[in-house]
C-alpha cells in the first residue's frame, strides 16, 4: 500500500528538527505566480459547516482504514520530556484553543450512502489526562515511560468516533514531565507538526501571562479545502495535470530492482530501521558551491546523487524516486493543520555518457515540472495511470527521498527545557528505502531508513557510504562522465581486493604428466585407475601411456598439433591423453556417442593431425585430414617393449587441451587451455581439498566436459585411485557396490548428485565412505546442499564453480556444518584465482550489489580457438590484468563468499 508520508513519520522522531519543509517551495510558488497571469485563485470558505467531502488524500487513508479497521500505519506518535516548571492549566488551555482554532482536530469520519463524510463537532475545553508517576522508583518510572510511549503509539484510532488528536501526559516529578501526543496521519502531516508547535508557544507563552490568544483567526479551514479541491480538480485542470505526469512517466520501470538482502515478501510489510549519518563540512560546502554554480537547488544535487547510487544498485538506467512535496503553495493553507503532504514521482535518465553537470541539469527541469504539478494528488496519479500493481511493492516508487530544511519554530516553552523521547521498536516504512537530509546544519545530516524485512543494517550503512563517496566524486569532477564516478571507498575496495584474490602463487609448475609420471615412480604397483572392465596399475597406465606416445611421434604428430581422442570412457582413455601430453600434443576429448552434427563439427573446427580410436568414426562424421589411428589395428606397435617416454619438452604456455563449450545457443567453441592453467587448477584442487594417496575418486562426468579433467587429473597427481564409472551404474544397486564401492571422493553435477544423494540416503550405502563430495558446474540449489549433508554425513561438501574459459574451476564454497545456506553459492577464489563483481560498464560493484563475474589469474586460458574476435570481447584488460568475462552474474555477500545470481540475458 502506498503512502506519502514517510517525512511526515520520520519527522516524528525529531520533533525539535521539525519545520517548513523547503525553500525551493517558495521559490516554486513564486515562479508559478508569476507564471499564471490571474492571480491565484483564492480558496473560499465552504457555505455551510455541514459534512463535507474528504481530500484524495484523506480519502485513501479512510478507505485502508475501512479495509483494516484498527490499524495504527497511520499514527503519528510524538512524545516529549518536559524538565523544569509545567504549569498544567495554561497546558490544558492552550492544546484546547488549538482544537477550537483547527476544525480538523475535532473533526470525524462517517459514511453516508457508503460516501465518506467530515463532520466537525464543537470545540469542547480539554481535560489533560495525567498518570502520576512520582512515586515510582527512578528504574520503574522509565521503564513505565518506555512503555506508555509504546503503547500510546499503538493505541488505534476509531476515525468515526475521534478525536483523532490524543494528548496525555506522565508525571514523574514536580519539574519533570512527560507529554505524550499523537494524531491520525488523516488530519495532519510534518507540516502540521510545524504548526502545532508554533502555535503551542505562542498560546502557551501568552496564557503564562494570562493574555489572550495573540493568534488571528484562520481564513479556512481543512475542509474548505477539500471541497475546494473536489471542485478545482476536474475537468481541464485535471486533463492537463494527468496530462503531465502521463507523460513524464510513461514507459517509466515500474520497480526499482534493488538487491535485498532478504526474499522479498509478496505481501508488503512495514517494518523498518534507520541509519544515520553525516556528510562533512567539506562536502556540504562544495555540494551547495556546485547547487549554486549550476543554477539548481541543493535538493536537485543531492537527489541526482541519490538516483546515481540508486541507479547501481539496481543496475537500472531509469530510475523513479518519490519525493514529498508539502503542497502548501497557496497562501491560505499555510496556516493548516491537516493532510495535505503529497509526493511526487521524479524520473531521471542515468544511461549514456552524461556528466554529472548535465544529470543535474536533467534533474533541475525534472524537479521544476514536478513542483510546477504538484497539485495531482498521489492518489489520483495512481488512479489515473493505473499502474501495474503488486501487493509486494508500492505504486510508481519503492523509493522517496526528501529534504528538510532549517525548522521554523523550535519548539521552546518558556521555562521548559524539552527533549524529544525515543520510541523504541515501533520504527514503521512504507517504502524501501527512504533517504532525509536535513539541511539545518553546516553538515548535512541524513537518515537512510530502510525495510527491516529486505535489508541488513550492514547494507543501509554500506549504501550510505557509497553515497556519500559518489557525492564526494561527483562535486570533484562534474564534468566527468557519471560511469566514471567511483561509489566505493578505499577501505571497500581494498577489501573486494583482498577477497576477490587468492593470496596464493604456485610459482612455475610442472606439467601435470609429469606429475602423475612421479607418483608412478613412488608407488607402480598401486592402481591407478579402474573402469568397468579392468584395473590399471600406475606402473601399467604409465607404460601406455608412453607406447602410444612413441606411436604418436613417429606417426609425425608434431608438438602443439591436435590430437583427437575417442575411446570412450575406458582407461585406455586416460592413458591416450597422457600419451598426447607426453608427444607434445594437445588432448582434443571426442565422444563417439555425439551427434554426428557436433562430431563433425568440432572435428572440422579443430582440424587435428591425428585421431586416436577404435574401429571407425561414427556414420556421418568425417575427420578430414587428420591421421586416423585405429588402436584395433596397431596392436603390434603398442606392444612394442617399454623405452618410456619420448623425449618431448613442454612449456608452461603450450596449449595442453581443446575443449568445447557446448553454448546454450550458437556454435560450440573450442577453449584453448594452456599448461600452466591446468597445472594451476590441479595444484589449487590440491591445496583447497587436499587428496590424499589412499582416496579413491570416482569420474562420472563425461571426458569432453573439462571437469573430467578435475575428476582425473587431481586424484591421480596425489597417487589417488580412480573409478571411471558413469551415471547409470552410479545409481544402481549392484553396480555400484561393486564398482564404486569404498569411494572417498565423489562430483556430480547437481541433477546426477540429487539422485546419488537420495540413493546414498537408502539402504545399501555404496558411499558410506565418502570424505570429500563435490557439486557445480551448473547453479546449486541451497536444499541440495542440506540433501548432500544427510548423504555423506562426514564428508566435506564443497561447491564448485567455473567455466572452461578459466580452466575447469575457479571457485569454490565449503558448505558448513549447519548448511544454512539460502543462496546458490559460488564461494571464494581458488589458488592462484582471481574474482571481480563489475557492473555494464566494468565497475567493480560494492557487496550486496549484483555484477558479472570476471575471472582472472593464473587460470584464464589462452582464448578460443579460431575465434579472435570473440576471444577479445570475452577477454578483458582490467588495471592491466586479463579477465574472462564470464557472463554469470554474482554477489558478493558480507561474509566474504559470492553468490550466484543467473546469467546475463544477452549471453549466448
Ligand atoms: P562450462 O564452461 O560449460 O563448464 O560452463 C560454465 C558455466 O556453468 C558457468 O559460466 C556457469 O554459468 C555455470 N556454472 C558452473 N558452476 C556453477 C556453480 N557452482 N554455480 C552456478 N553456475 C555454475
Ligand atoms: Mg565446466
Amino acid at each position: 500500500m502506498a503512502t506519502n508520508d514517510s517525512t511526515f513519520l520520520r519527522s516524528k522522531l525529531s520533533p525539535a528538527k521539525l519545520g517548513l519543509l523547503e525553500k525551493r517551495l517558495q521559490d516554486a510558488k513564486r515562479q508559478r505566480e508569476q507564471a499564471e497571469s490571474s492571480p491565484v485563485q483564492r480558496i473560499p470558505q465552504r457555505p455551510d459547516k455541514g459534512p463535507a467531502p474528504l481530500s484524495f488524500a484523506q480519502q485513501r487513508l479512510w478507505f485502508l482504514d475501512q479495509l483494516m479497521p484498527g490499524g495504527t500505519m497511520y499514527n503519528v506518535p510524538f512524545a516529549l520530556r518536559l524538565t523544569g516548571r509545567l504549569d498544567l492549566a495554561a497546558f490544558e488551555q492552550t492544546i484546547s484553543e488549538l482544537t477550537r482554532r483547527h476544525e480538523v482536530l475535532r473533526t470525524t469520519f462517517a459514511a453516508v450512502d457508503g460516501q465518506p463524510v467530515q463532520i466537525v463537532h464543537p470545540p469542547q475545553p480539554l481535560a489533560l489526562p495525567v498518570t502520576d508517576l512520582s512515586q515510582l522508583g527512578e528504574e520503574e518510572r522509565e521503564r513505565q515511560v518506555e512503555r506508555a510511549v509504546v503503547e500510546d503509539a499503538r493505541r488505534p484510532f476509531d476515525l468515526s468516533a475521534g478525536p483523532l488528536l490524543r494528548v496525555s501526559l506522565m508525571r514523574l516529578g514536580t519539574e519533570d514531565h512527560v507529554l505524550l501526543f499523537t494524531l491520525h496521519h488523516i488530519v495532519s502531516d510534518a507540516w502540521s507538526l510545524g504548526v502545532f508547535v508554533r502555535e503551542v508557544v505562542t498560546l502557551y507563552g501568552a496564557y503564562l501571562e494570562g493574555r489572550p490568544s495573540p493568534l488571528p483567526e484562520l481564513k479556512i479551514q481543512y475542509a474548505d479545502y477539500a471541497v475546494w479541491q473536489r471542485e478545482w480538480l476536474q475537468g481541464e485542470v485535471l486533463e492537463q495535470q494527468v496530462g503531465y505526469w502521463r507523460e513524464q512517466l510513461a514507459g517509466a520501470p515500474a520497480v526499482l530492482e534493488l538487491p535485498t538482502d532478504k526474499p522479498r515478501p509478496a505481501v508488503q510489510t512495514h517494518r523498518g530501521g534507520h541509519h544515520s549519518f553525516t556528510l562533512s563540512e567539506e562536502l556540504t560546502k562544495r555540494l551547495r558551491e556546485l547547487s549554486r554554480d549550476e543554477g539548481a537547488s541543493l535538493f536537485m544535487t543531492l537527489l541526482a546523487g541519490w538516483q546515481l547510487v540508486l541507479s547501481r544498485y539496481s543496475g537500472q538506467d531509469e530510475v523513479v524516486v518519490g519525493a514529498p512535496i508539502a503542497n502548501r503553495h497557496r497562501a491560505e493553507v499555510e496556516p493548516l493543520i491537516g493532510f495535505f503532504v503529497n509526493t511526487l514521482a521524479l524520473r531521471a535518465r542515468l544511461g549514456g555518457a552524461q556528466s554529472f553537470r548535465e544529470l543535474l541539469g536533467q534533474v533541475k527541469e525534472t524537479t521544476l515540472g514536478a513542483y510546477a504539478h504538484q497539485d495531482l494528488p498521489f492518489e489520483k496519479l495512481v488512479e489515473e495511470l493505473q499502474p501495474d500493481r503488486k501487493l509486494s511493492h508500492t505504486p510508481l516508487f519503492q523509493v522517496i527521498f526528501t529534504l528538510q530544511n532549517a525548522p521554523v519554530g523550535e519548539l521552546k516553552l518558556p521555562g521548559l527545557q524539552l527533549s524529544p523521547v525515543g520510541r523504541g521498536g515501533t520504527e514503521r516504512t512504507h517504502f524501501d528505502l527512504s533517504l532525509g537530509i536535513n539541511e539545518s546544519d553546516d553538515k548535512l545530516k541524513c537518515s537512510l531508513g530502510y525495510n527491516t524485512d529486505l535489508f541488513e543494517a550492514a547494507t543501509a550503512e554500506r549504501l550510505a557510504g557509497n553515497y556519500e563517496r559518489l557525492l564526494a566524486e561527483a562535486v570533484a569532477a562534474p564534468e566527468l562522465p557519471i560511469s566514471q564516478l567511483s561509489m566505493l571507498s578505499d577501505e571497500e575496495r581494498e577489501q573486494l581486493r583482498r577477497w576477490g584474490r587468492s593470496e596464493r602463487d604456485y610459482g612455475t609448475l610442472a606439467p601435470v604428466h609429469l606429475l602423475i609420471a612421479e607418483r608412478a615412480a613412488e608407488r607402480p604397483h598401486e592402481v591407478a585407475l579402474s573402469d568397468a572392465q579392468r584395473a590399471v596399475t600406475y606402473a601399467e597406465l604409465e607404460a601406455e601411456a608412453d607406447r602410444l606416445a612413441r606411436l604418436l611421434v613417429e606417426r609425425g604428430v608434431r608438438p602443439g598439433e591436435r590430437v583427437g581422442v575417442m575411446l570412450g570412457r575406458t582407461a585406455e582413455a586416460v592413458a591416450a591423453m597422457l600419451a598426447v601430453w607426453k608427444a607434445g600434443g594437445v588432448y582434443l576429448p571426442l565422444d563417439p556417442s555425439d551427434p554426428a552434427r557436433r562430431l563433425s563439427f568440432v572435428l572440422a573446427d579443430s582440424a587435428p593431425s591425428a585421431l586416436v580410436l577404435r574401429g571407425a568414426l561414427p556414420d556421418g562424421a568425417s575427420a578430414g585430414d587428420a591421421l586416423l589411428l585405429d588402436l584395433d589395428a596397431e596392436g603390434d606397435g603398442l606392444a612394442a617393449p617399454e623405452t618410456g617416454a619420448p623425449v618431448v619438452e613442454v612449456g608452461g604456455g603450450d596449449v595442453a587441451y581443446v575443449i568445447y563449450t557446448s553454448g546454450s545457443t550458437g556454435e560450440p567453441k573450442g577453449v584453448e587451455v594452456e599448461h600452466r592453467q591446468l597445472s594451476n587448477m590441479v595444484a589449487a584442487s590440491q591445496d583447497a581439498f587436499g587428496f590424499a594417496g589412499h582416496d579413491a575418486a570416482a569420474c562420472l562426468a563425461p571426458l569432453t566436459f573439462d571437469i573430467s579433467l578435475f575428476e582425473l587429473l587431481c586424484p591421480l597427481a596425489a597417487g589417488a585411485r580412480v573409478v571411471l564409472a558413469d551415471a547409470r551404474s552410479a545409481l544402481d544397486p549392484g553396480a555400484a557396490l561393486e564398482l564404486l564401492g569404498g569411494v572417498t571422493c565423489l562430483h556430480a553435477v547437481p541433477g546426477l548428485m540429487r539422485q546419488l544423494a537420495e540413493f546414498a540416503a537408502e539402504a545399501a550405502r555404496p558411499y558410506a565412505g565418502v570424505r570429500l563430495a563435490f557439486v557445480g558446474g551448473e547453479a546449486v540449489p541451497p536444499d541440495l546442499l542440506l540433501r548432500m549433508r544427510e548423504a555423506f554425513p562426514s564428508a566435506g561438501i564443497h561447491v564448485l564453480y567455473g567455466p572452461t574459459e578459466a580452466t575447469v574451476i575457479c571457485a569454490s564454497h565449503a558448505v558448513g556444518d549447519d548448511a544454512r545456506v539460502t543462496g546458490q553459492m559460488i564461494g571464494r577464489p581458488l589458488g592462484g584465482a582471481c574474482l571481480s563483481l563489475r557492473d555494464g560498464r566494468g565497475r567493480e560493484v560494492p557487496v550486496g550489489v549484483t555484477g558479472e563475474i570476471y575471472i582472472g589469474g593464473a587460470g584464464v586460458t589462452r582464448g578460443y580457438l579460431n575465434r579472435p574476435e570473440l576471444t577479445e570481447e570475452k577477454y578483458v584488460e582490467v588495471d592491466g590484468e586479463r579477465y574472462y568475462r564470464s557472463g554469470d552474474l554474482g554477489r558478493w555477500l558480507p561474509s566474504g563468499d559470492i553468490e550466484f545470481l543467473g546469467r546475463r540475458d544477452d549471453q549466448v
